[in-house]
C-alpha cells in the first residue's frame, strides 16, 4: 500500500502521530506490545532434570539396593536426601533464572515515538499500531512498521531472515505478493537499524508482529552456565567414575576376602555418597546468583553469566571518553569565528545565558554574520529536540546537539522559525566513521538551496574552501588558524565542533563527494563536558588493582588528553602514551602491539581501528573489558572479553551486543563490577577449599576401615547427615562472606591458572587427614572406654561437624587468619552455627532420630574430646596460613 493509505487506515497521522487518549484507547484494545513468554521447560522437565546428574544416579543405585537388603530405614534416608537435594535444586535454579530475567528487564528497551506532534522516549511495550515511530542508527525495531520517511536507512534482518548483509530501506509502493526478506518499504520488530534513520507508522504490535509469529526470540534463553561451573560439571563426571570404579573394588575385594557381602556393600555405598559432594552445584548457583545480585544493586547489569567470571580477572579496561568518563552534559562556552571569539554563559541545557564579544558585550544580531550562521548551521543540522517539563529542560537525542540548540537558542536562532522558512529536503546523517552531519534545506521564498554542515574539525575544514567573514563575506580559509583556534580550544578540554555552510554560487548536488571542497567555515563550537565526579578515583583504584584504563575515543586529542589529565589516566610521562587513529594506521606492524600496549588515550579513533585495537590488547594476553555505545562498537563488544554498554545513551545495538550493561553509564561502575567480580570468585574458592576436605575425608575414613577389615566408623546415612547439613547450613553461608579489605589492590587473577592454588591443595588434603585421624583417634578411644559401636559413631559424626564449623571460620579468609576477618561480620554464618548446633544436638539425644540414623546419645566428656580434635585442627590450620603468609 502506499503510505498515505496506511496512514488512513489505521487513523493516525504522519507527522503528529496519535493523540495521547487514543494510544491509551488502542493499547487496551490491542494489548502491549511484547512478545509471548519464551515458554522455557516445562516443570516436570525442570523437576527431572535436578535428578540428571551422575553424582544422583550413583544415590538412587545405592538407595534401590539397600531396599533390596530389606534396610528400609537406610533406604528411606537415601531417597530422602536424593529429593530434598532435587527440592533445593528446584528452588535455587528457579530463583536464579528469575533473577536473571528480573535483571534483563531492568535494562528496558526505548523507543522514539511521536505523539501529540511531540516527540518522546517511551518503553517499547507501549507502543500501539497507528503509533508514529522515529528510527535511528543504533536501534532496535520495537514493532512492525511502514516507513513513510527514511534517509540512506539500512537495517541488519538477520534476526528474521538470517540474511547478515544490512537491507536498504525504500519508501515506494510494492507488488501484492512480496516476500517478507523483499519488503523494502517495510521494517520489522526485532531487527536492527544500522545506518541512516526514517519514519513509519506501526503496524503490527506484539505477538502480531512477524517475529512474535515465528516465535524465534532474538538472544536465546540465558543458561546458568559458565566456564567454571562447565569446569565443575566435568570435574564431578570423573570424581564420580572415580568413586564408582573404587567403590567397586571394595565390594569385589571384601567379598573376595570373604567378608559378609552386606556389610562390604554397606561400606562400598558409604564412600560412595561420602566422597561426592552434593552441595556442590547448588552452591556454585547460588553464589554467582548473589554475584548478579549484588552488581545490580551496584548498577551494573550482567546480560550474559560468563561475564561474572571474567570481570575477576579483566587486566585492561578500554572506556570511551564522552558519557563514560565525562557526565555527557554539554555546554557550549565559546564560540570562535575567524574575525573573533565569543563567550557564551549559563549552564546545561537551560536557555538562560548571553553570547558576549571579546570585549564582555552582548553579542547582537548584526555583530557577525559569521557567529550567527555558525549558530544556525548547529541548530539547523540537527536532530535533538529540547522540551520543559516541571521547569525542567529535557533533551530527546545528541547531548552535543542539544548544547549547539541551547546556544543557537542564547544567540536568537530559532530553529522552527529557520524550518519553517527553510525547510529540511535531505540528510547526510552523522556516524562516527563520517565525523560530520550535512543537511540540505530550500528557501521557501526563492527557492534557493541551504546547505548547512557540522562535524569534527579535521573532517569539516578538509571539506572546506573559503571561510566566512564578520559580514558574511567569503574569503580563502587559513586552515592553519583554525587548526591553531581548534587546539588551543580542545587544549582546555573542551569539545570541539566546527561548522559550514555552502556559500551561494557553488555547484548543486548534496552527495558526499558534491560537499568536498564546496564548504565555507563559519566556527568552531566549543563545549564543555565535565569530567565524571567518581571517575578519577575509579581509575586510580583500577590501577591499584593491577588494572589498565585505556580511553578510546572519537574525539580531538587534545580535548582527550586534558580530560584524561584530569582523571589521573595519563601521569608524567606522556611519551608515546597519546595515540591519534592516524599515527595507529602509520605504525609499522611489528611496532604496533607494544606501542598499543604503552598507550593510554586513543583518539579520532575509528570503530574499525577500535576493533583492532581490542585484538591486539588480547594477543599481548590481557582479558579485555570494552565500552561503546554506537552500532560500529557492536563488533569490538562482541570481541572484547567483557562488552559494555550504557543503558542510558547506548544504542540497542549495543545493548545487545554486550556482556554487560551500566545502567549509570558511569565508569566508576564498571569498578565497582570487577570489585564484586572477584569477590564472587572468592567466595566460590572458599566454599570448595571448604568442602572438599569433608568428602576426601569421609572417603579415606571409609577405605581405611576397609583395609583393615575394621568396623565403619560412619554408617552411609550419617554420612549424608553430615554432607547435606552442613552443605546448607555452614558452606553456602560462605555465599554471603563480604569482599575481602584488600581485594582490589591484588593483581587481577590469571584466567589460565587453575581454580586452586598448590597451596590450596595442600591445605585441602591436610585438613582432610586431621579429619581422618582424629575421626580413628575418637572411634577407637571411645570403642576401647567399652562404648556402644553407635556411640563411638555419633562421637566420629560429631568430630566431623566441629572440625568443619572450626574450619569455616577459617575459610572467610584464604589468606588472612580466622581472627583478622572479624568472627561476627557476616551474621549469616552464625545463623548458620546455630542452626547447625541444634541439628547436632537433635541426632545425638532425639529418640526418633536415633533410630533413624542409628545413633546414640553421648557424654559430656566424649564433647570435650571432640572439642579438643577440632581445636587442635583449627591450630594446624591457622599455622599451615601463617607459615604461607610468611612465604608470600
Ligand atoms: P566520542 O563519543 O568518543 O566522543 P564520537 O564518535 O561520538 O566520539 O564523535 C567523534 C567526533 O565526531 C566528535 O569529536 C565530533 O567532532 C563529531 N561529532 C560528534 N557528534 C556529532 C554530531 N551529532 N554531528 C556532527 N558531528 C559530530
Ligand atoms: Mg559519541
Amino acid at each position: 500500500m502506499p503510505s498515505h493509505e496506511v496512514v488512513l487506515l489505521l487513523e493516525t497521522d504522519p507527522h503528529r502521530g496519535l493523540s495521547g487518549d487514543e494510544a491509551a484507547r488502542r493499547l487496551e484494545r490491542y494489548g502491549r506490545n511484547v512478545l509471548p513468554a519464551a515458554g522455557g521447560d516445562g516443570v516436570l522437565r525442570r523437576v527431572l532434570r535436578q535428578f540428571h546428574h551422575p553424582l544422583i544416579y550413583v544415590l538412587l543405585a545405592a538407595a534401590v539396593v539397600t531396599a533390596v537388603l530389606d534396610e528400609y530405614v537406610d533406604s528411606a534416608v537415601i531417597f530422602g536426601v536424593v529429593l530434598i537435594n532435587a527440592a533445593i535444586g528446584y528452588v535455587q535454579e528457579s530463583k536464579a533464572e528469575s533473577a536473571l530475567d528480573s535483571l534483563r528487564s531492568m535494562v528496558r528497551t526505548e523507543a522514539r515515538v511521536v505523539r501529540d506532534g511531540q516527540e518522546r522516549k517511551l518503553s517499547s511495550d507501549e507502543l500501539v499500531p497507528g503509533d508514529l515511530i522515529v528510527l535511528e542508527a543504533g536501534d532496535k525495531v520495537p514493532v512492525d512498521l511502514r516507513l513513510v520517511r527514511l534517509a540512506e536507512l539500512r537495517v541488519d534482518e538477520s534476526a528474521l531472515t538470517g540474511e547478515s548483509v544490512p537491507v536498504t530501506k525504500d519508501e515506494a509502493e510494492l507488488p501484492d505478493v512480496t516476500e517478507v526478506a523483499d519488503r523494502r518499504n517495510m521494517v520489522y520488530s526485532g531487527t536492527l537499524v544500522t545506518a541512516g534513520s526514517g519514519a513509519g507508522i506501526a503496524v503490527a504490535t506484539g505477538a502480531q508482529t512477524e517475529l512474535g509469529q515465528i516465535h524465534r526470540l532474538v538472544g536465546a534463553a540465558e543458561t546458568l552456565a559458565t566456564p567454571l561451573t562447565r569446569k565443575l560439571a566435568r570435574f564431578s563426571k570423573v570424581l564420580t567414575v572415580a568413586i564408582l570404579v573404587l567403590a567397586g573394588l571394595t565390594f569385589g575385594v571384601g567379598v573376595l576376602r570373604g567378608q559378609d557381602a552386606t556389610e562390604t556393600f554397606t561400606a562400598a555405598i558409604a564412600l560412595a555418597v561420602g566422597a561426592i559432594p552434593e552441595g556442590l552445584p547448588a552452591a556454585v548457583t547460588i553464589t554467582l546468583a548473589i554475584g548478579v545480585t549484588r552488581m545490580a544493586r551496584r548498577r551494573a547489569v550482567i546480560r550474559r553469566l560468563p561475564a561474572i567470571e571474567t570481570l575477576g580477572s579483566t587486566t585492561v579496561i578500554c572506556s570511551d571518553k564522552t558519557g563514560t568518563l565525562t557526565e555527557n552534559q554539554m555546554t557550549v562556552r565559546a564560540v570562535w569565528t575567524p574575525d573573533g571569539e565569543f563567550t557564551v554563559t549559563g549552564s546545561g541545557y537551560q536557555p538562560e545565558g548571553e553570547i558576549l564579544d571579546g570585549s564582555g558585550a552582548p553579542a547582537g544580531e548584526a555583530t557577525s554574520r559569521a557567529l550567527r550562521w555558525s549558530l544556525l548551521a548547529g541548530a539547523g543540522c540537527n536532530d535533538a529536540r529540547l522540551r520543559e517539563e516541571d521547569g525542567e529542560w529535557i533533551l530527546a537525542g545528541d547531548p552535543t546537539e542539544g548544547a549547539m540548540l541551547v546556544v543557537a537558542g542564547k544567540g536568537g536562532v530559532d530553529r522552527e522559525r529557520f524550518e519553517e522558512g527553510c525547510p529540511r529536503t535531505a540528510t547526510i546523517p552523522f556516524s562516527s566513521e563520517r565525523q560530520y552531519m550535512a543537511t540540505l534545506h530550500g528557501e521557501r521564498d526563492s527557492g534557493r538551496e541551504v546547505v548547512l554542515v557540522k562535524g569534527g574539525v579535521e573532517r569539516v575544514l578538509s571539506m572546506c574552501r573559503t571561510e566566512m567573514g564578520a559580514h558574511g563575506d567569503h574569503r580563502p580559509l587559513d586552515a592553519q588558524a583554525v587548526t591553531r583556534a581548534a587546539e588551543e580550544l580542545a587544549g582546555r578540554g573542551l569539545r570541539v565542533l566546527a561548522t559550514a555552510v555552502r556559500p551561494a554560487g557553488e555547484s548543486a548536488g548534496f552527495g558526499e563527494e558534491d560537499l568536498s571542497g564546496t564548504l565555507s567555515l563559519t566556527g568552531l563550537q566549543a563545549m564543555l563536558d565535565p569530567p565524571r565526579s567518581a571517575a578519577g578515583s575509579a581509575v586510580r583504584a583500577c590501577h591499584t588493582a593491577g588494572i589498565g584504563v585505556k580511553m578510546i575515543t572519537g574525539d580531538h586529542a587534545a580535548t582527550a588528553t586534558a580530560i584524561a589529565t584530569h582523571l589521573a589516566l595519563l601521569g608524567e610521562d606522556r611519551a608515546g602514551r597519546v595515540l591519534t587513529g592516524r599515527d595507529l594506521e602509520a605504525l609499522p606492524a611489528e611496532r604496533f602491539p607494544e606501542a598499543v600496549d604503552r598507550a593510554a588515550v586513543f583518539a579520532r579513533v575509528s570503530p574499525e581501528q577500535k576493533l583492532r585495537l581490542v585484538e591486539t590488547l588480547q594477543q599481548r594476553g590481557h582479558v579485555v573489558a570494552v565500552t561503546g555505545d554506537g552500532v560500529n562498537d557492536a563488533p569490538a563488544l562482541r570481541q572484547a572479553d567483557i562488552g559494555i554498554a550504557m543503558a542510558r545513551t547506548g544504542t540497542e545495538v549495543a545493548k545487545e551486543a554486550a556482556d554487560m550493561v551500566l545502567t549509570d553509564d558511569d565508569f566508576a561502575t564498571i569498578e565497582a563490577a570487577v570489585e564484586e567480580g572477584r569477590g564472587v570468585f572468592d567466595n566460590l574458592t572458599k566454599f570448595i577449599v571448604w568442602t572438599l576436605p569433608t568428602n576426601l575425608g569421609e572417603g579415606l575414613v571409609i577405605f581405611v576401615a576397609i583395609v583393615l577389615g575394621a568396623t565403619l566408623p560412619l554408617l552411609p546415612t550419617q554420612i549424608l547427615w553430615i554432607n547435606m547439613t552442613t552443605a546448607v547450613l555452614l558452606g553456602l553461608m560462605l555465599a554471603f562472606e563480604p569482599k575481602e579489605a584488600g581485594i582490589m589492590r591484588r593483581p587481577p587473577r590469571d584466567p589460565g591458572r587453575a581454580l586452586l592454588t598448590g597451596a590450596l591443595v595442600v591445605r585441602i588434603v591436610l585438613v582432610a587427614a586431621l579429619l581422618v585421624v582424629g575421626t580413628w583417634w575418637l572411634f577407637q578411644w571411645e570403642r576401647d572406654r567399652g562404648a556402644s559401636v553407635a556411640e563411638a559413631r555419633t562421637a566420629a559424626l560429631n568430630v566431623f561437624v566441629v572440625v568443619e564449623t572450626f574450619y569455616l571460620f577459617s575459610c572467610r579468609s584464604l589468606i588472612h587468619s580466622a581472627w583478622h576477618v572479624g568472627i561476627f561480620a557476616n551474621r549469616w554464618i552464625l545463623a548458620g552455627v546455630a542452626i547447625q548446633a541444634l541439628a547436632q544436638l537433635a541426632i545425638t539425644y532425639l529418640p526418633v532420630m536415633n533410630g533413624i540414623f542409628d545413633t546414640a546419645p553421648i557424654g559430656g566428656d566424649v564433647w570435650l574430646r571432640i572439642l579438643a580434635v577440632a581445636v587442635v585442627a583449627a591450630a594446624v590450620v591457622a599455622i599451615d596460613k601463617r607459615l604461607r603468609r610468611r612465604l608470600m
